[in-house]
């Protein structure tokens, strides 16, 4: 059986990320992956302007002048078209270029108008409120790097120097089903026997925050030929495919069979709790990933498994979960042996942060990922951990998919736990 780290290290290493690019319209482009360097075309701001509403004046001028002029008005699309000379000054608006002959702005509330003079209150220093030409980015800055991930700044960043298209590389074409006889789909009753397939949408909603929106393959039935037929379907043409459930050792679990029938089974089992029963493997020219059934193992097996492997496919340099250590609340049950993702709750206390447990850890108890901020990782030779050690956490966005960087050293560094055995 591979621990965490060598089934991780397996994947991203099997995976060949796709080259095919496309053009794609900025709001089209949400979750895609820069597919070249992207060199700005102007400087921002193009031009030197206010950062403040106030008044724009030459900064020499409050030496010899009590009282400065007020000559004219500069607003944000609405210049002031003269030039200050000595003894005078412009209103200006946040945004407003500033006038010819000015060189600093006072801000409004240092100020006191009489009529149509001015008295500045407090002596700044001279550039003080003016956003200068290239301030933020020059013409030919690099502003995105190929394998960027564009969330939503970068799409800002990219509007703001007006590029409206860029180059993304594919899209991964992903095809997700569930796998059980006692699965219903929504919208149907329920036998006692029977419990609605929520991986489905759990699975199909974290893809769809990468921007995938997956084939589905709905459920399917514990029976081998309608597996065999439905898994050589999806692997034409297809770049992914993703199961949950029969993938354990049950004697109604078939995947792995036929798996092994119809493609390549590169692993299967990996030293993990929750989520054991995995398994890598390729179908034609299609990567496969067989999730346990169990909710909690079915999420964190994709997200610690199956999200740095479509990160790779999709060209992404960010692949590294973002971890810290912090004082455990809590005592939590460890055996040695496996890589644990327990689910946390973190949480500031007087300046400090700590987590605690969402409770029990068992893979069937899917509202703990509801309560859950963070993963608690515990890397294998790490025992029962006392309430005041140290562990390791992974926090979640506000789309409970985990926080990564794209630090090089690609392995996370899950060695947190004080206590071993
Ligand atoms: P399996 O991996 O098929 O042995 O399933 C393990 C457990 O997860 C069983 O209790 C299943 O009923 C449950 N399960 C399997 N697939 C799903 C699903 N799509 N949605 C919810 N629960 C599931
Ligand atoms: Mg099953």
């Amino acid at each position: 059986m591979f621990s965490f780290n060598e089934a991780r290290a397996k994947i991203i290493e099997s995976i060949s990320p796709i080259k095919e690019e496309e053009e794609s319209a900025l709001p089209d482009s949400l979750g895609r992956t820069c597919a070249e360097d992207i060199v700005s075309p102007m400087a921002l701001p193009q031009h030197k302007n206010s950062a403040m509403d106030g008044f724009a004046i030459r900064f020499e001028d409050l030496k010899h002048f009590p009282r400065l002029e007020v000559v004219g008005e500069s607003y944000a699309g609405h210049p002031f078209l003269g030039t200050c000379t000595e003894g005078t000054c412009v209103r200006i608006m946040t945004g407003a270029l500033l006038p010819e002959g000015c060189d600093t702005v006072i801000m409004q509330e240092d100020t006191e108008l009489y009529g149509n003079k001015v008295r500045i209150l407090k002596t700044p220093h001279a550039g003080l409120h003016v956003r200068h030409p290239g301030e933020d980015i020059q013409a030919g800055d690099i502003i995105l790097k190929k394998g960027t991930a564009l969330k939503a700044p970068q799409l800002g960043l990219l509007a703001s120097v007006g590029i409206s298209h860029i180059k993304v590389f594919r899209l991964p074409k992903v095809s997700l089903f569930s796998t059980g006889d006692e699965l219903i789909t929504l919208g149907h009753p329920l036998k006692a026997d029977q419990l609605y397939d929520s991986n489905r949408y759990l699975l199909g909603g974290l893809l769809k925050t990468f921007g995938i929106e997956p084939l589905d393959f709905g459920i399917i039935p514990d029976d081998k030929k309608t597996l065999r037929e439905q898994l050589l379907k999806m692997s034409s043409g297809g770049d992914v495919i993703i199961s949950s459930g029969g993938i354990s050792v049950g004697s109604a679990d078939y995947v792995k069979e036929v798996l092994e029938e119809v493609g390549q089974i590169f692993f299967w089992k990996v030293a993990i709790k929750p989520g054991k029963p995995f398994a890598f493997g390729k179908i034609g020219s299609s990567y496969f990933f067989g999730l346990p059934g169990n909710p909690v193992s079915a999420t964190v097996t994709f997200e610690q498994l199956v999200m740095p492997a479509l990160r790779t496919l999709m060209g992404r340099q960010d692949n590294s979960p973002f971890e810290f250590k912090v004082r455990s609340l809590d005592h939590l049950k460890k055996e040695p042996g496996r890589t644990e993702f327990q689910r946390g709750i973190l949480k500031e206390m007087n300046g400090e942060w700590s987590v605690s447990s969402t409770g029990s850890q068992n893979s069937g108890i899917l509202s703990s990922l509801n309560k859950a901020n963070c993963y608690i990782v515990l890397p294998p030779e790490c025992v029962d951990v006392k309430a005041g050690d140290f562990v390791c956490v992974q926090p979640f966005n506000s789309n409970s998919e985990l926080i990564v960087t794209s630090k090089r050293n690609d392995k996370p560094q899950a060695r947190s736990c004080l206590r071993f055995r």
